[in-house]
C-alpha cells in the first residue's frame, strides 16, 4: 500500500473543526483507493504562539519541507490582536511561503448549480463559471522596495516599486500553461502593459510562452478590462494568470462571484512542498460550535490529491461527492435556505463520505 505524508496544520478558530473534517474525508477516500495517509500534526499561527511563543516554529517548517503536502486550516483571531507585530499569527503564512518557495497561488472559482442563487450576479451570467486564477505570490510590488511617507504638506510622498524578473514570470507562465493543459487549454494573461514597464515584460514573456506552447490559446487582457469582464461575462474564462497585486484583487472578486466563501479551496505551489488551504479565515465568531462549513477545506484536500499526491482519481471522487451532496440539498448554516437539509460540520463530513464513489 502506498503511503503519503501530509502535514496537518489546524491553526486557529475553526481550523481544528474543518481540518478534522477534511482528514476524515481523505482517509475514507484513500481507504477506497488503497492508499495510506500518514498525518503529521503541527502547530502554526496563534496556536503556536500560545505553545511556543512564536507563530512558525522551526519544527513545523522542517516537517513541511519533508512532507508530500501540507493541509492548513486558517490562522489568526482576536486573541492575538495585541501580540508584538514581529510574532503576529499571519507571519506563519508568510514564513511558510518563504520556507517552501511558494511562488504561485491557484484559486479555482466554480459555481455549483445548486448554489447559483448565492452569487450576487444574475443566474444566467454565472451558468458556466469554472475558472482558475494563477497568481504570482512572491514578487512584484508587495515584495519590492518602498519608502514610507516623507516630506510635508502637499508634497508629502511615499512610493512602492513593482519589479519582475524574467525567471519569475517564466515559471508562473509555466504553471498557467500546465494548468490550462489539464483543463480546456485557454489562458488569459492579465497585466497593465499600456502603462507599466513591468507589465510589458510580463506580456512579452507571456507571448513567448504562447509561441512555445501552440496547443494552448493565450489572450492578453488589461487588468481593468478583466475586472469588468469578471462581472459581465465570467463564463468566458478558463485560466487567468497575473501578478501578485492584480491577483490579490481579482481573486477576491472571483470569490465574491461564487457567493460562498466557505466553499472555495486554494493551493500554493512552489519549488518544494505545496500548501493547500481554504480561502476563508479562522472565523472566530463561530469557532468551537461545530457549525463551520468544511467544504472549502475538503476541496483543498482534493486539490492536494491532484497536484501533490498524484492521485487524480481520488481528487475526482472527492469533488464529485461534494457536488452530489450539494445537489442532494445538504447545507451548513452559511449556505442554508428554507427547504434544504441543515447540517453541522460533522453532518456535512458524513454526507460527503457517504457520497464518495
Ligand atoms: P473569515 O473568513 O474568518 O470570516 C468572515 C465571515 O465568514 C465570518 O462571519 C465567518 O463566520 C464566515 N466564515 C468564514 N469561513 C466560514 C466557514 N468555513 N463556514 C462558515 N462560515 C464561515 O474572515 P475574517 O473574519 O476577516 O478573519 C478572521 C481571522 O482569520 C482574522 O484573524 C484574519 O486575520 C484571519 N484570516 C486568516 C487567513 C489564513 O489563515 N489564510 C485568511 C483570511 C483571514
Amino acid at each position: 500500500m502506498s503511503e503519503k505524508q501530509i502535514v496537518l496544520i489546524a491553526g486557529d478558530g475553526i481550523g481544528e473543526e474543518i481540518t478534522n473534517s477534511a482528514r476524515t474525508v481523505v482517509d475514507a477516500a484513500f481507504a477506497k483507493a488503497g492508499v495510506n495517509a500518514k498525518w503529521i500534526e503541527k502547530k502554526a499561527g496563534g496556536a503556536a504562539i500560545d505553545a511556543f511563543g512564536e507563530p512558525l516554529p522551526q519544527d513545523t517548517i522542517d516537517a513541511c519541507q519533508e512532507a508530500d503536502a501540507v493541509l492548513l486550516g486558517a490562522v489568526g483571531g482576536p486573541k492575538w490582536d495585541d501580540v508584538d507585530p514581529s510574532i503576529r499569527p499571519e507571519k506563519a503564512i508568510l514564513g511558510l511561503r518563504k520556507a517552501l518557495g511558494l511562488f504561485c497561488n491557484l484559486r479555482p472559482v466554480k459555481i455549483y448549480p445548486a448554489l447559483r442563487e448565492f452569487s450576487p450576479l444574475k443566474p444566467e451570467l454565472v451558468e458556466d463559471v469554472d475558472f482558475v486564477i494563477v497568481r504570482e505570490l512572491t514578487g512584484g510590488i508587495y515584495f519590492g522596495e518602498r519608502e514610507e511617507a516623507q516630506g510635508e504638506g502637499p508634497n508629502e510622498f511615499a512610493w512602492d516599486k513593482e519589479t519582475y524578473a524574467r525567471y519569475e514570470v517564466e515559471r508562473i507562465m509555466d504553471v498557467a500553461v500546465e494548468t490550462a493543459r489539464k483543463r480546456s487549454g485557454k489562458v488569459v494573461s492579465v497585466d497593465k502593459a499600456n502603462v507599466l514597464a513591468s507589465s510589458r515584460l510580463w506580456r512579452k514573456i507571456a507571448k513567448e510562452k504562447a509561441e512555445a506552447n501552440p496547443d494552448i490559446s493565450m489572450d492578453y487582457y488589461y487588468v481593468d478590462n478583466t475586472a469588468m469582464q469578471l462581472v459581465t461575462n465570467p463564463g468566458q474564462f478558463d485560466v487567468l494568470v497575473t501578478t501578485n497585486l492584480f491577483g490579490d484583487i481579482l481573486s477576491d472578486e472571483g470569490a465574491v462571484i461564487s457567493g460562498s466563501l466557505g466553499l472555495l479551496p486554494s493551493a500554493s505551489i512552489g519549488t518544494g512542498t505545496s500548501l493547500y488551504e481554504p480561502i476563508h479565515g479562522s472565523a472566530p465568531d463561530i469557532a468551537g460550535q461545530g457549525i463551520a462549513n468544511p467544504l472549502g477545506t475538503i476541496l483543498s484536500a482534493a486539490m492536494m490529491c491532484r497536484y501533490s499526491l498524484d492521485l487524480p482519481a481520488v481528487a475526482d471522487s472527492i469533488e464529485q461527492a461534494v457536488t452530489a451532496v450539494l445537489d442532494a440539498g445538504y447545507r451548513t448554516g452559511d449556505m442554508y435556505r428554507e427547504g434544504f437539509t441543515k447540517v453541522n460540520t460533522q453532518g456535512m463530513t458524513d454526507a460527503v463520505i457517504a457520497h464518495l464513489g
